[in-house]
């Protein structure tokens, strides 16, 4: 308790020393006038691509980038941290900031740290790796400090803003690996793509990656290569496996391992099923994704059973979960039971009480509290998540538990029109966060209870700005679940004002 009223004291003093973004250029300023890549922007700032200079680090803005200032204007940097002095190299211009690489290091921070991934800094993902631990926590307490301080929900200098819940190990903690394959230069790679590039690198270890769906991996792309099954050519259009998706359960150790295929068909796959059997037992079952073609979506429409069983199965909480390859389930299971515990505490249920999960996915919410509360309703818009709610409620015999396919935006208000009145409400939405329709009801409707858990800082500090109308913010807790990038999830606790 102590400790958060410290938090609380030395957070909004430590937001007002820290450079508005607001004010670095114009209140006059007119995008249309800045063209080409060398210009004057009119903050009076002339700075051109490939340029170098010497920068200070001043903090780390929400995506992880260093940020600090040339003549005033606003720089960002990967890779580099607050009070680190590095020469960078100008690789864009905007109106409204500069966006430039590091060449050198010239003053350290105590907090960088040599990244245990070799290939960090090229791929997407990995943003802190350069960073401690610690150091990472304290900068996804300050991403909802600086969100906060954006959009100004009421009362928000004051929000007890607790310290980030981390990982005793902040590695091996994903427990699915979707990889790319492709030949490149004769060589069959697994792995990911360069940072803003269609460049696939391969990638035989990666430290966020559970060691059983890399060790998957790794062997399927051996065995592919070893009985020359036909990959994927995006040039020429042509070939089958595309990406290969290992998913491990933290709770059995079984693997579900698919394929998405450009064919149809997918020559060799019985020998290669045959020897995925003998180098592989903890593989449970092997699926063919479907997804023709040239497209920015890893999955198809269509996914059949190669062999073995439909799912694997996962504990959540005490429950059981059955997941089919296409089934949603956060990345990291160890801090999904802390944040589903975050919001368990926050939400204090009673056998009275009408609970509704909202952006429910395959329901490991509303289930997981099922037999805390009295009634449970969930909603969710992609229809198979839905069937797999209903069907992990009857799995766990939780009979005062339904869920429905619509969006909430929708489904809230109608239940509340119906006449069934929520007390309790939790509400997980995508980085979009939620729909005005939505707040405008809870607003209307108030329920007792009320708990936010948010993976955008930024909406829901936007949120804040409408939910204070009716309620308070208790508290922020912000927890890791996606250690060395510079994802950020928060459960927020919300009490009534009236
Ligand atoms: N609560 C779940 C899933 C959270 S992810 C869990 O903890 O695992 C957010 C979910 O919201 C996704 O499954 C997405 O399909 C769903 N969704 C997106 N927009 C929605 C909307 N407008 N209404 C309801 N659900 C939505």
């Amino acid at each position: 308790m102590t400790e958060n009223k410290k938090q609380k004291k030395g957070y909004p003093s430590k937001l007002k020393s820290q450079p508005g973004q607001k004010t670095y250029y114009g209140k006059h300023f007119d995008p249309r006038k800045q063209h080409g890549q060398q210009r004057a922007s009119t903050d009076g700032v002339a700075v051109r691509i490939g340029q170098n200079f010497p920068l200070t680090i001043k903090r780390l803005g929400i995506n992880g980038e260093g940020i600090g200032y040339f003549k005033r204007k606003i720089v960002f940097v990967p890779g580099v941290l607050p009070d680190e002095v590095a020469v960078v190299k100008v690789t864009d211009v905007q109106p409204k900031y500069i966006a430039a690489k590091v060449l050198k290091i010239r003053e350290k921070s105590p907090n960088r740290v040599k990244p245990l991934d070799t290939f960090a800094d090229e791929v997407g993902g990995f943003e802190l790796e350069h960073m401690t631990y610690s150091a990472q926590l304290a900068f996804k307490k300050d991403v909802i400090a600086q969100s906060l301080e954006k959009f100004q929900p009421k009362g928000w200098s004051d929000y007890d803003l607790r310290d980030t819940i981390g990982m005793a190990n902040p590695y091996e903690y994903r427990n699915k690996a979707q990889f790319p394959v492709r030949k490149i230069d004769d060589v069959l790679s697994v792995g990911m793509y360069k940072r803003g590039s269609h460049e696939l690198v391969d990638l035989p270890i990666v430290h966020t990656q559970s060691p059983a769906t890399m060790k998957v991996l790794r062997t399927v792309r051996d065995l592919l290569d070893k009985l020359s099954v036909s990959i994927y050519n995006e040039d020429k259009n042509r070939g089958t496996v595309k990406t290969i998706v290992a998913r491990v359960s933290h709770t059995t150790g079984d693997v579900q391992l698919t394929f998405v295929t450009n064919t149809d068909g997918f020559p060799g796959d019985v020998a290669l099923i045959a020897a995925i059997n003998q180098a592989l037992p903890e593989v449970n079952g092997i699926f063919q994704n479907f997804n023709p073609g040239r497209t920015s979506l890893v999955w198809g429409e269509e996914t059949i059973k190669l062999w073995g069983k439909d799912y694997i199965e996962e504990t959540v909480m005490g429950k059981t979960f059955q997941l089919s390859p296409r089934a949603f389930m956060q990345l990291n299971h160890t801090q999904m039971t802390v944040v589903y515990n975050e919001a368990l505490s926050a939400l204090n249920l009673t056998h009275a009480d009408k609970l509704v999960d909202a952006y429910a996915g395959v329901g490991t919410i509303g289930l997981s509290l099922a037999d805390k509360a009295g009634e449970v309703r969930g909603m969710e818009i992609i229809p198979e998540a839905v069937d797999d709610a209903n069907i992990n409620a009857k799995i766990n015999h939780i009979s005062n538990a339904k869920y429905e396919v619509g969006t909430a935006e929708v489904l809230f208000p109608k239940w509340q029109a119906e006449g069934w009145l929520a007390d309790a409400l939790v509400v997980d939405p995508p980085r979009t966060g939620l729909d005005t329709a939505l707040r405008r009801e809870i607003i209307r409707t108030k329920p007792e209870k009320f708990v936010y858990i948010s993976c955008n800082a930024s909406t829901l500090a936007r949120d804040l700005v409408d939910l204070t109308k009716a309620y308070k913010v208790d508290y922020i807790q912000s927890i890791d679940m996606f250690p060395q990038t510079a994802r950020w999830e928060g459960v927020v606790k919300l009490t009534r004002r009236d």
